[in-house]
């Protein structure tokens, strides 16, 4: 029987047109683009600069504010690891660090070991809602505070924070931005050299790419510290042979993702409207974060009523989705109970991820099999 993949938020599959792109450069030309004396190590080198300008394209950056890495993870940690040790090197007095609660784990972990090494950190909770409270958030940032991270679409419940206003604040009051836009690269509207966004992380195997390639783009002039040193690639902030295929799919991808992004996001969203409408009318089951501030393929439920281990188990065969909380140890994720929920309804909440491929018979699949099982379990 047929499995509905609405596990985007998770990773996506790799676009056939971002495989095409790739595939000359695994052994076609394989050449070391660092490798400057011959002709296809400089054409291994041009390809590079024609994947960086379209990432800087898309996120409203010179090509030179693209630093490629293996990954959000590391282009979160390079931006917060990068950020803090250069303001030590410069003697910076400002050393404190802030960010939300809902901040995906690849923040979080580098920040707790930052306050670890002697960096203050704010954690600040969220509105029932899944938003930060602005008037909080503006009295947490102080003329000793250094950074602020907070992503543009979260990973769980696709709530998008105010990101216009927080970088007034940050701007006011002389503090840097870091935003973890992993979720938000390809699927929403970012622009954020406008916005004055100081550094912005993203990942290609969320929108279209392959895994194993991201960016971090750094705002000219902003000090960032290398966090892995050898041979000197990307300007000395990020050391390592580049791999070609990954920088040239990521390109593709991102290209590709604008390309579709309104009538994705216009698509999508009707169809999460109409998977929303029909649970909400199961009863007793809750909407996790507001539909207003939200990514349009994403829907985040909690069912009332059901055991959330028995609900899984009669989901899994028919819909690849994801829980509320950690299946090997059953803690409750932390963006939930962030927002209220108990151990018991995070494990009876179904994150949905609508994407590319995703067609309404599969959403009315989704219906039939959750109404079933509501049915079964209540
Ligand atoms: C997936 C994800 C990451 C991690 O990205 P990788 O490229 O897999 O390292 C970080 N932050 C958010 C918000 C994500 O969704």
């Amino acid at each position: 029987s047929m499995l509905a993949y609405l596990d985007h938020h998770a990773t996506t599959p790799c676009d056939p047109a971002v495989l095409a792109a790739m595939a000359p450069w695994w052994n076609g030309n394989f050449a070391n683009p660092s490798s400057r004396l011959y002709r296809p190590a400089l054409e291994a080198a041009a390809a590079v600069e024609v994947a960086r300008g379209r990432v800087g394209r898309a996120v409203d950056a010179a090509p030179e504010a693209v630093l490629f890495t293996s990954g959000a993870t590391e282009a979160n940690n390079l931006a917060l690891r990068g950020v803090a040790e250069a303001a030590l090197e410069r003697g910076e007095p400002r050393r404190g660090l802030v960010t939300l609660a809902s901040e995906h784990r690849a923040v979080l972990d580098p920040l707790a070991w930052l306050h670890r090494h002697g960096f203050p950190l704010t954690v600040l909770p969220l509105q029932s809602d899944g938003l930060v409270a602005l008037d909080r958030l503006a009295a947490s940032l102080g003329s000793d505070t250094l950074l602020l991270s907070v992503m543009a679409a979260n990973n769980e419940i696709g709530v998008l924070q105010p990101l216009v206003e927080i970088a007034a604040l940050c701007r006011e009051r002389g503090v840097l931005l870091h935003c973890d836009a992993a979720q938000a690269v390809g699927h929403i509207p970012l622009e954020p050299a406008s916005l004055g966004i100081d550094l912005l992380s993203l990942s290609g195997h969320k929108l279209y790419g392959p895994k194993g390639i991201g960016a971090l783009v750094v705002r000219p002039g902003v000090p960032l510290a290398a966090q892995q040193h050898g041979g000197g690639q990307e300007r000395g902030l990020r050391a390592g042979t580049l791999p070609v295929p990954l920088v040239v799919g990521l390109g593709a991808a991102i290209e590709l993702a604008l390309a579709d992004r309104q009538a994705r996001e216009q698509r999508l969203g009707a169809l999460r409207d109409r998977l929303w409408q029909a649970l909400a009318a199961l009863g007793d089951v809750q909407l996790n974060g507001t539909l207003q501030h939200r990514l349009p393929h994403n829907l985040n439920v909690t069912i009332g009523g059901v055991d959330g281990t028995r609900l899984h188990q009669a989901l899994r065969r028919q819909l690849a989705v994801s829980s509320g909380s950690a299946c090997s140890t059953g803690s409750p994720s932390h963006v939930l109970a962030a927002l209220g929920r108990s151990r018991q309804e995070a494990a009876a909440s179904i994150r949905f991820g609508l994407g590319r491929g995703t067609t309404a018979e599969e959403i009315d699949l989704a219906i039939a099999a959750v109404s079933a099982a509501v049915v079964e379990l209540r």
